[in-house]
C-alpha cells in the first residue's frame, strides 16, 4: 500500500510511504531507517521481541490495558493478578498497576459513573494491605460497559475527531502557549468544534509541567459557565481530584473537551453490578492456570517490546479498531487483520494538496 503523502512543512513536497515495505522516501527515512510520515500513516517504530511465559513488567501491564481495550476479562485477570505479583519485589509497581486502571477507565470507556467509582476508590487500592479481590473488582466494572470500538458507546466520533486532531498537529508543528491553546480551546468549543477543542486539548498538555492541572481548572470553570455535566463530572469528580497522579494524561481531559464541544456518549451513566462471587471464581480460574507465553496482540511493541500493533493506544490504530468492528460485528484478535479497510487516512494531506475526510 502506497500512499503519497505531502510533507508536513512544506506543501509543495511529497514522498511516497510504502506501508508493506516499511520505507519512506524522505530523506530522514535514509538516514535514520524511520520517519514520522510511517508513523503518520499508522506503521509506528516498533521493538520485536520474543514472548515468554514470564515477561517483565511493563509487558504485563500491556498485556492487562490490552485484555481492557478488547474487554477480554478472563485474560486481563490473568495479567492482573501477574502484575500484582511484583508488589513486594519491584518498587512503585503496585501504584502503576492501579493508576493504570483508573486511567483505563477512560482510554477505554465512556461510562463517567465507572470513572467516578474507580477514582472515588483510588486511594483505597493503594494500600499495602488492599485485597486483589477489590482491585479486580474495578476491572470487571470497567469491562462490563462498551468500549468505544463499539458504536452503542457513541465513541466511533470520539475516537475519529481525536484521529483528526493528532493529524491536524501534523501540519501544526510550533509549540503554542498554555494561553493560546486555552484560547483556541474556548473558541472551538464555541463553535462547537469538536477536533479543535480536542486539537487544543493536547496542544495544551503539551504547553509545558503543570499545564494539565491548568487545562483541567479551565475545563472545570467552562463545564460550569456552561452546564455540562459530563464534562463537570470529569473534572470535578475524577481528574482534579487525582490530578497529581494523572498531570501527564490527556484521556479524561479530552474526554471533557470532546463533550462540551457537542460529544454524546449513551453509556455514561452506565454500571453494572459485581459480585463477590464472580470475582472470587474469577480469581480461582486464575490462579489455577498454568503460566502461558504473552499473548502477541497484547504486545504492541511500542509501549513495551512486541510484535503486534494492532491495537496500541494511539488515535489512528483505534480507530481502525472501529473499522474491525463495523466490519465484523466484533473485535477479536483472530480475526483476520484487513489493514487497507480498517485503516483511514481521513485528515492526512495527499498528493494533490486534498484533505481527505474519510478513507
Ligand atoms: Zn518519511
Amino acid at each position: 500500500m502506497k500512499i503519497m503523502l505531502e510533507s508536513f512543512t512544506h506543501s509543495e513536497t511529497h514522498y511516497e510511504v510504502d506501508k508493506d515495505a516499511k520505507h519512506c522516501s524522505c530523506p530522514a527515512f535514509t538516514l535514520n531507517g524511520h520517519c514520522k510520515h510511517l508513523a503518520g500513516v499508522g506503521i509506528y517504530k516498533q521493538r520485536h521481541a520474543t514472548l515468554t511465559t514470564r515477561p517483565n513488567y511493563s509487558q504485563a501491564l500491556s498485556a492487562l490495558v490490552k485484555s481492557i481495550r478488547l474487554r477480554d476479562i478472563n485474560e486481563g485477570a490473568y495479567w492482573l493478578n501477574y502484575c500484582w505479583s511484583f508488589n513486594d519485589r519491584l518498587a512503585g509497581s503496585q501504584f502503576r498497576t492501579v493508576r493504570r486502571l483508573l486511567i483505563g477507565s477512560s482510554e477505554d470507556g465512556h461510562s463517567i459513573a465507572v470513572m467516578e467509582k474507580m477514582a472515588a476508590n483510588f486511594p483505597a487500592l493503594l494500600s499495602k494491605q488492599v485485597a486483589l479481590e477489590r482491585v479486580l473488582a474495578e476491572l470487571i466494572r470497567i469491562c462490563k460497559v462498551p468500549n468505544w470500538w463499539n458504536p452503542d458507546s457513541g465513541g466511533h466520533n470520539y475516537i475519529h475527531c481525536g484521529m483528526l486532531a493528532m493529524r491536524k498537529g501534523f501540519y501544526s508543528p510550533a509549540q503554542c502557549s498554555l494561553a493560546d491553546c486555552l484560547s483556541g480551546l474556548v473558541l472551538s468549543i464555541d463553535q462547537q468544534n469538536k477536533v479543535g477543542a480536542l486539537y487544543w486539548t493536547m496542544a495544551a498538555h503539551g504547553a509545558g509541567k503543570g499545564a494539565g492541572l491548568q487545562l483541567a481548572q479551565k475545563l472545570y470553570t467552562l463545564a460550569t459557565e456552561q452546564d455540562c455535566t459530563p464534562a463537570l463530572r470529569l473534572m470535578k469528580n475524577v481528574y482534579l481530584p487525582h490530578a497529581k497522579s494523572l498531570s501527564a494524561d490527556s484521556n479524561f481531559t479530552c474526554q471533557a473537551a470532546w463533550f462540551l464541544a457537542g460529544g454524546v456518549s449513551p453509556v455514561i451513566d452506565q454500571i453494572e453490578t459485581v459480585t463477590l462471587g464472580e470475582i472470587r471464581q474469577l480469581l480461582d480460574k486464575v490462579r489455577d492456570t498454568s503460566p502461558y507465553v504473552v499473548p502477541e496482540w497484547c504486545c504492541d511493541g511500542i509501549h513495551c517490546a512486541g510484535n503486534d500493533l494492532r491495537y496500541a493506544g494511539m488515535w489512528d490504530r483505534m480507530f481502525a479498531v472501529c473499522n474491525q468492528f463495523s466490519h465484523y460485528g466484533r473485535v477479536s484478535p483472530v480475526d483476520e487483520w484487513l489493514e487497507p479497510k480498517f485503516y483511514s487516512v481521513a485528515g492526512l494531506k495527499l498528493e494533490g494538496g486534498m484533505m481527505s475526510e474519510d478513507k
